[in-house]
């Protein structure tokens, strides 16, 4: 083979490189069509276009050099006149098919990036929902997460006609816990109590802690019964809960308020939370450590039995 052949054949590796880089660029745009493409997959892709662009540059120079000295590879098989016309084509072709891979790709990088922005987003901004509705101490939801959840329980409830309950639970002598045991104690109470309250009720209850030591659970379908059962198991729930501190044992009690409702009505959950927070004041003055329920609201509290 002579040193022309060789440059010729050179020649063909620089046009078919080219050539091959744009398919490979074209597999990889079609698998992201098909699903999310790795940030990976698209650096590669990238890198070889970059890398098929300065090949292709460099095999241009090397063309025109064998095409001013008439030895290009077109010439030998086409004669003058095709040939340069044909080579002229080869490259036009090559060229617009790389550019066309290069713009591709580039939308490509563009959508990717978009779409990991808006991942980036999604994620921040359910992380957001969750801290605005959850108690940080507890784990459990907070009174907007409460306001939302029960508000929702009430409508389906009234739809179908069910009765409903509402516990308004508080602990008692809490600021008294706090100045013997300590605040760090007070917060383990908190957490104790938090976590019994969930083993007692049922998963589509809805609980949520409204203040320092205030806790409100809506029992959906919960009838008047089932309500005394459940604060009843509370309360014994909480009298027999120890919460170790470094020196001690802490005992602590609580005061529950219950409204049980044959049928949701038109009360709102405010409503609902106001009432059944009077009645848990009625306990505190009672004595504490007991609960009270109501089964109507008319009258504001007319009828209390407990
Ligand atoms: P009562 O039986 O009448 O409810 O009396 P109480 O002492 O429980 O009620 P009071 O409203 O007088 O005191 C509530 C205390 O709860 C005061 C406050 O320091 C404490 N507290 C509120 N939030 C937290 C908290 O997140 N952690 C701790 N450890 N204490 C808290
Ligand atoms: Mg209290
Ligand atoms: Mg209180």
């Amino acid at each position: 083979m002579t040193f022309t052949s060789w440059l010729q054949l050179l020649e063909l590796c620089f046009l078919l490189t080219a050539v091959c880089s744009s398919f490979y660029t074209a597999l990889v745009l079609q698998s992201a069509e098909t699903g999310q493409i790795s940030t990976q997959r698209l650096a590669r892709a990238m890198f070889v276009l970059a890398f098929s662009f300065l090949i292709m540059g460099v095999g241009h120079l090397h063309m025109q050099w064998l095409h001013l000295t008439g030895t290009n590879l077109f010439h030998h098989y086409f004669g003058v006149t095709w040939g340069d016309r044909l080579w002229l084509a080869a490259l036009m072709l090559t060229w617009l098919l790389m550019c066309v891979a290069l713009v591709l790709i580039l939308r490509l990088a563009l959508q990717h990036k978009v779409q990991q922005s808006t991942a980036g987003l999604v994620e921040v901004n359910q992380q957001l929902v969750v801290a605005a509705c959850q108690d940080p101490l507890t784990g459990i939801g907070n009174r907007r997460y409460f306001q939302a959840q029960a508000e929702q329980a009430l409508l389906q409830l009234r739809h179908r006609h069910q009765p409903v309950s509402l516990l308004m639970l508080d602990l008692d002598h809490f600021k008294q816990v706090n100045d013997q045991y300590g605040h760090a104690a007070g917060d383990q109470v908190l957490v104790a109590f938090c976590q019994l309250l969930t083993a007692c009720l049922r998963k589509d209850d809805i609980l949520a802690r409204i203040g320092g030591e205030e806790f409100v659970a809506l029992l959906p379908g919960a009838s008047e019964a089932e309500a005394r059962d459940v604060s009843e198991r509370i309360l014994q729930a909480t009298r027999h809960c120890v919460v170790p501190c470094e020196t001690c044992q802490i005992n602590f009690t609580a005061s529950i308020g219950v409204v049980a409702l044959k049928e949701a009505q038109e009360h709102s959950v405010s409503e609902l939370c106001d009432a059944a927070d009077q009645v848990m004041y009625r306990v505190k003055a009672a004595g504490r450590d007991g609960y009270q329920l109501v089964d109507c609201l008319d009258g504001l509290l007319s009828r209390c039995t407990g």
